[in-house]
């Protein structure tokens, strides 16, 4: 049994308080996220939840036990960290076998968990080279290893790929993941990157200066963002904002803004007159003989299989992604369309969503 679970927790460092009422559970196998920009919080989430930084609010269970002031080396947990921390002077084979060996195991239970670990991550062949001798990449999963052999019920994670060219890291991406799914440690992964968390998670906890602003699957978060902050972070290219009101005129509630009129939902729970941001996804416009946004194309970006279309709508950039047929001279009016079940709505003053 290793989940983990946060109640109440906070953190300030001297007076100052970074974080503040964290209360979330990780059940037993889970692989959750701790995603956000730099400064939210998360590294000293992940770090409380090692030990290696004190709790100053509220309670940390792992397996259902209370271990707020346990040493990190008796919480049932195996960290790998950001810059691996390897031993320079040790083998691959002494540096996953570290622990053990500190723990005086029988050697020969040592060589077996060792070599296991290594066939799991194709080291075998590098058991007796020194780090310097290794990729970034192997250099990374010999940091696994070594929390592989631990026999811990829980794994974190502390941005293991931002040192990792882009190639590599989405490579290694698809090995953590299925290294879970092999293992079925419970999991916390932290990192600023989207990418990792919409394809690693299972669930994600995205935090905004020392709080949780939303939790969900990655395509709850994704289809359902709670606010505009949520709207605008996850996804790439961005979210689109347009400002505007509510107009109720004519029985069906619609979204005015210059340029753009847009049909909402008749169940929309939006008030008329109410001042509102729509969001759309730059996926999610298309282009359209008679469409209910009208711009101008400034810019065509070809990103490989599609285009970025940058698109004046009243003075604001608009970004819409269309096959690489669709390009468009920069100049040209142009009107765009959007399925109603992919608007947006968020109040302005609260940035909320509006249901
Ligand atoms: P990054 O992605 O840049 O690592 P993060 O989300 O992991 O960012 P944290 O490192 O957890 O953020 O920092 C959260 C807040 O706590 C920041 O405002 C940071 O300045 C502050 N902080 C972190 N460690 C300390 C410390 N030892 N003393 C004082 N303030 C700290």
């Amino acid at each position: 049994m290793s989940s983990v679970e946060y109640i109440g927790i906070g953190k300030s460092f001297g007076a100052v308080e970074v974080m503040r009422d964290i209360s979330f559970k990780i059940e037993d196998h889970q692989f959750v996220v701790l995603l956000g920009p730099s400064g939210c919080g998360k590294t000293t989430l992940l770090r409380m939840t090692a030990g290696l930084e004190t709790i100053s609010a509220g309670d940390l269970m792992i397996g259902g036990e209370k271990v707020n002031g346990v040493h990190p080396r008796d919480r049932d947990i195996a960290m790998v960290f950001q810059n691996y921390a390897l031993y320079p002077t040790m083998s691959v084979f002494d540096n996953i076998a570290f622990s053990l060996q500190v723990a005086k195991k029988p050697k020969a239970e040592i060589r077996k968990k060792v070599e296991w670990a290594a066939e799991i991550l194709n080291l075998t062949d590098y058991l007796k080279r020194y780090p310097k001798e290794l990729s970034g990449g192997q250099r990374q999963r010999v940091a696994m290893g070594r929390a592989m052999v631990r026999d811990t019920g829980v794994f974190l994670f502390d941005e293991p790929l931002s040192n990792l060219d882009a190639k590599l890291r989405a490579h290694m991406r698809i090995e953590i993941r299925q290294l879970h799914n092999r293992l079925k440690a419970t999991t916390v992964y932290v990192t600023h990157d989207q990418i990792e968390a919409m394809t690693m998670a299972d669930v994600i906890v995205l935090m905004h200066k020392g709080a949780i602003v939303q939790m969900g699957t990655p395509d709850e978060i994704y289809e359902r963002p709670n606010s505009i902050y949520v709207a605008g972070f996850i996804g790439s290219p961005a979210m689109n904002f347009i400002e505007g009101t509510i107009d109720a005129r004519g029985g069906a509630p619609s979204f005015e803004a210059p340029g753009v009129s847009i049909a909402l939902p008749a169940n929309s729970t939006a008030r008329p007159g109410q001042p509102v941001t729509l969001g759309v996804r730059p996926n999610d416009l298309a282009i359209a003989e008679e469409g209910p946004i009208r711009g101008t194309v400034i810019l065509s970006e070809t990103t490989g299989q599609d285009v970025q279309l940058h698109v004046d709508v009243d003075g604001r950039d608009t970004i819409v992604v269309v096959p690489r047929a669709e390009r468009q001279a920069p100049g040209k009016p142009l009107s765009l369309t959007v399925a109603p079940e992919a608007v947006h709505l968020f109040d302005r003053q609260s940035e909320a969503r509006i249901a």
